[in-house]
């Protein structure tokens, strides 16, 4: 084919320095790094540059002369090559080909001698897509570190913060299912579920998927894709629609805290391709960050509040929620009261059977104490062997009746059974109330202790309430 180059000059600054014959002009083209090819107004390949002939792997004079739809990246061109032809525009494309990406001007112009013509120039940008698509992926990451962890600023109360983390999560992941379950003690239980009916919310929660995720775990995957037929395993899953399901084992410190579940029903792809597997995983890692951070937090809480002998709330508590309930009182106009328990001569239990026995002894009598008083009630250990009950919107009346049924319980109960024999002890109370007895919480606290006087000073073993009456069965 001759190559008729000088009249196909394309007014490229490289082009336009060799312009005597058409081996000059070719050789111009070749300074051109990127690959660069003319076609006629039929479509036929004129003259093409080495890069573009190594771009479609043929040699160039295989090329020249031959229809340009027949070669790799310009099939993908060839409406928008039609269409340039045809209205000599110029025109823009991005195409893909042989893993490579190309930026693809389509510029017409005309020869010397009049006729149509048109270059094509495909710019290789595959650095710059993947770039991007780094850019995009690291944004990606950015967006979910950031909206998983405004779900803790929120609260600490580890259902809520479950709940808006999983709302978050679906939002992320773009999926309209999910769920999560926490292990306590042993178990999963169901923290919070998005887009489930009634009926497979309560097969969860009756345990449906406690097996399954044992199974799970002990595979040690970062991330389960689960269809059909090991999707079937459990009815409720096909019951529901849901056809994939994805799991993502909550993870920390090497321990499994709980499970993150993912479904889709027909329709939604099924396949996990890298980025998404990746977004997962990282989803995954800042759920169990942020449910480890919040039971540290509420650990930490607890640890502040309690005794740590008996697991009964310490006085630094007690004092707040005294505080809380003369404030309570004073706006809704219901009274509350106060028992002050102590052991009867505790020491001598001590010095008889040692301090480790004495130890056991409250702790038993802790449980006895949270046992008989109500869920509402707030059992204290004030101090060594001095406990504390606030019964929130209690009549007096009924306050003697529970110190009462406390007393008894107590008093029926042998002790330290284990160690031996067991030991019976007695306790006595003393009983005020607010405002009846007090106008404060220090006063409040004061006229208790004068009814726990009392009830030492006459005989032990006694429940004594501000007013002066005394209830005990040595009277
Ligand atoms: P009363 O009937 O008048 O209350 O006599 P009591 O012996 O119980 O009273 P006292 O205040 O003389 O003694 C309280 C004892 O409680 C002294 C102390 O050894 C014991 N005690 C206080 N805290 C603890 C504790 O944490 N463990 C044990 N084992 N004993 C404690
Ligand atoms: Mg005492
Ligand atoms: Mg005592």
């Amino acid at each position: 084919m001759e190559n008729n180059a000088d009249n196909e000059r394309p007014g490229h600054p490289l082009a336009d320095s060799a312009n005597k014959t058409g081996h000059e002009e070719s050789i111009s083209l070749d300074l051109i790094p990127d690959p660069f090819v003319i076609l006629s107004e039929e479509g036929i390949i004129s003259d093409l540059n080495a890069s573009c002939a190594r771009l479609l792997g043929i040699r160039k004079d295989n090329l020249i002369g031959r229809y340009y739809k027949d070669f790799g990246p310009m099939k993908i061109l060839s409406e928008k090559v039609t269409e340039s032809i045809k209205n000599a525009t110029e025109d823009f494309d991005l195409s893909v080909y042989d893993n490579k990406h190309y930026e693809i001007f389509i510029l017409p112009f005309k020869t010397r001698t009049g006729l149509s013509r048109l270059r094509i120039i495909l710019k290789d940008i595959t650095n710059f897509v993947s770039l991007e698509r780094e850019l995009l992926k690291r944004n990606k990451e950015l967006m979910v570190i950031n909206t998983l962890s405004s779900a803790f600023i929120s609260s600490d109360n580890m259902d809520s913060v479950v709940e808006n983390l999983l709302k978050k999560v679906l939002l992320i992941t773009d999926y309209k299912i999910g769920w999560i379950l926490l292990k306590e003690e042993h178990a999963f239980r169901l923290k919070s579920s998005l887009g489930i009916s009634a009926e497979l919310r309560g097969d969860i929660e009756g345990g449906a998927f406690e097996a399954f995720s044992n199974d799970l775990i002990k595979a040690h995957e970062p991330i389960h894709l689960i269809e059909s037929p090991a999707l079937d395993r459990i009815n409720a899953l096909p019951r529901e629609g849901i056809t994939t399901l994805t799991v993502v084992p909550l993870i920390y410190s090497q321990d499994t805290i709980g499970l993150l579940f993912l479904g889709s029903k027909a329709g939604k792809g099924n396949s996990l391709d890298f980025d998404s597997a990746a977004l997962l995983s990282l989803v995954g890692n800042h759920v169990s960050l942020i449910v480890d951070k919040i039971k540290l937090f509420l650990e930490t809480k607890r640890l502040s509040i309690t005794d740590g002998l008996t697991g009964l709330y310490n006085s630094r508590y007690f004092y707040k929620q005294l505080d809380l309930e003369i404030l309570r009182s004073n706006r809704y106009g219901h009274s509350f009261s106060l028992i002050l328990f102590d052991i009867d001569n505790f020491k001598q239990l001590n010095d008889t059977h040692g301090h480790q026995a004495g130890d056991d002894v409250l702790n038993e009598l802790a449980r006895i104490l949270k046992n008989v008083s109500r869920e509402t009630d707030i059992v204290v250990r004030y101090g060594g062997e001095e406990f504390i009950i606030i019964l929130p919107n209690t009549s007096e009346e009924d306050t003697i009746n529970l110190a009462n049924r406390i007393r008894m319980a107590v008093e029926q109960n042998l002790f330290i059974a284990n160690h031996g024999g067991g030991v019976n002890i007695t306790l006595s109370g003393g009983i005020a109330s607010y405002p009846q007895n007090a106008s404060d919480a220090k006063r409040l606290l004061n006229a208790a202790d004068t009814s726990l006087y009392a009830a030492k000073a006459s005989g032990k073993n006694k429940i004594v309430c501000f007013a002066g009456k005394s209830h005990g069965n040595s009277i």
